[in-house]
């Protein structure tokens, strides 16, 4: 374990949710171990990865939950919301309705997390420039209504990935020392 010998801070837990296919599990692998993973996963259940970074001074502990699947049969449980104090929304440029549902997971969230949990809205894969279908001033607007981070990123070259959990845990640590 990478923080044998670190002091932590804090524990930040961060729940990656969206629709199915948008690039959860790829965003996570790559913020977690730098890594894209050509082969589609197999296993179902919860599961997280945790990265240890420092934020102004101080050391925290990334604990990134993945629902591995369970979002396809509507099966997210409340326990998987439980003590999150960030959420990466997460939709496909390239899918209208993994956008369209945005709202719906907005709901879920007002109804299974904690009312202060930072939300950033992720527009996945924006290396596929060509399939775009969802245009960023359409998600600019749509996450300013809401009050929610932006960003547009992309699992497979790794932009933007790095800055958007940066951003979010950075929101996180000034609400937890404010
Ligand atoms: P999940 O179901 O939301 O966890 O989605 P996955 O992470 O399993 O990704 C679904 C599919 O999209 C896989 O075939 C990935 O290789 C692909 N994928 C994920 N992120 C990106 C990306 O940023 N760009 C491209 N082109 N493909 C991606």
């Amino acid at each position: 374990d990478d923080d044998v010998n670190e002091k932590i801070d804090y524990v930040f837990k961060v729940v990656v949710i969206g629709d199915s296919s948008v690039g959860k599990t790829q965003m996570l692998s790559r913020f977690a171990k730098n890594e894209f993973c050509f082969d589609s996963k197999s296993t179902i259940g919860v599961e997280f990865q945790t990265r240890t970074l420092t934020i102004n001074g101080k050391v925290i502990k990334a604990q990134i939950w993945d629902t591995a699947g369970q979002e396809r049969y509507r099966a997210v449980t409340s326990a998987y919301y439980r003590g999150a104090l960030g959420a990466m929304l997460v939709y496909d440029i390239t899918k209208r309705d993994s956008f369209d549902h945005v709202t719906r997971w907005i709901e879920e969230l007002r109804s299974h997390a904690d009312s202060s949990i930072v939300i950033m809205l992720i527009g996945n894969k924006c290396d596929l420039v060509d399939l775009r279908m969802v245009s960023t001033e359409d998600a600019i607007e749509f996450a300013e209504e809401q009050g929610l981070f932006f960003s547009e990123t992309s699992a497979l070259n790794g932009n933007n990935v790095e800055s958007a959990f940066l951003k979010l845990l950075q929101e996180i640590h000034n609400r937890v020392v404010s």
